[in-house]
């Protein structure tokens, strides 16, 4: 069975490129490498287009099973056939700065000691037990656009897990005592010195990407459940 190199986690900036077809189906495809994120991580699929031979077939999906990645389509490709893939780009740019804000976000919620951190998604991020009040947030509402302004570099390097330090994150904590041991090495991402977690998704490669926040509201919950919500600038 042929693995799919995922090119999305070297250059998250990559929106064509060529591969060949190493096993298909009833509408799909596993290509030898890929530009297409597949779900996962709280990160949705990407979507775009596969040309082969003249025609012009829709990815609707990507899922990542094992080692390789299907490409859910709206037709048929035979395997060995060369293709040309596309990345719908408005669409992953989106997510891409929602999710990075979401770790900027939760880095500097760490920062102001906002407590573990047990839930998010690309709108909000819950606490508890949680101390959080409206000055904190406004303290992270005006970082975080400073941050912006700043345009700190966002990287990302691999560690092991003993060196692993992922601060108050439970969601993290967990879903580290769970993997296999077997995986000893971790992607992490870097925001600046703002924020650091370990995540194969994909990232803006700075924070001005990520533009500033519209809004950021807080709502306190039964047993010290602190519910943050956020929305970016440009982002429906
Ligand atoms: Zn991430």
């Amino acid at each position: 069975m042929s693995d799919s190199v995922p090119l999305y986690l070297d250059d998250s900036y990559l929106r064509d490129f060529d591969a060949a077809v190493v096993r298909s189906g009833p509408r799909f495809v596993v290509l030898d490498a890929t530009a297409f994120y597949p779900e996962g991580g709280g990160q949705p699929s990407d979507a775009g287009t596969l040309e082969a031979g003249g025609r012009t077939l829709k990815v609707l999906k990507a899922v990542k099973r094992g080692p390789q990645i299907f490409h859910y389509l709206d037709g048929d490709i035979t395997e060995g056939t060369r293709v040309h893939g596309s990345v719908d780009w408005g669409r992953r740019l989106t997510y891409m700065r929602l999710h990075s804000a979401e770790h900027l976000l939760t880095g500097l919620f760490e920062a102001e000691g906002g407590g573990p951190k047990v839930f998010s998604s690309f709108s909000q991020l819950d606490f508890q037990p949680s101390s959080i009040d409206e000055a904190a947030l406004k303290r992270v509402h005006d970082r975080f656009d400073s941050i912006v302004e700043e345009d700190a570099p966002v990287t990302i390097y691999y560690t092991s897990r003993e060196e692993l330090d992922i601060g108050d994150d439970a969601r993290k904590r967990s879903f580290l005592e769970k993997m296999p041991p077997r995986v000893q090495q971790l992607r992490m991402v870097r925001i600046g010195g703002y924020a650091l977690t370990f995540c194969v998704g994909t990232h803006v490669r700075s924070t001005a990407e990520i533009g500033r926040l519209r809004s950021l509201r807080l709502e306190a919950k039964k047993k010290q459940r602190m519910i943050v919500y956020f929305e970016l600038d440009n982002v429906k």
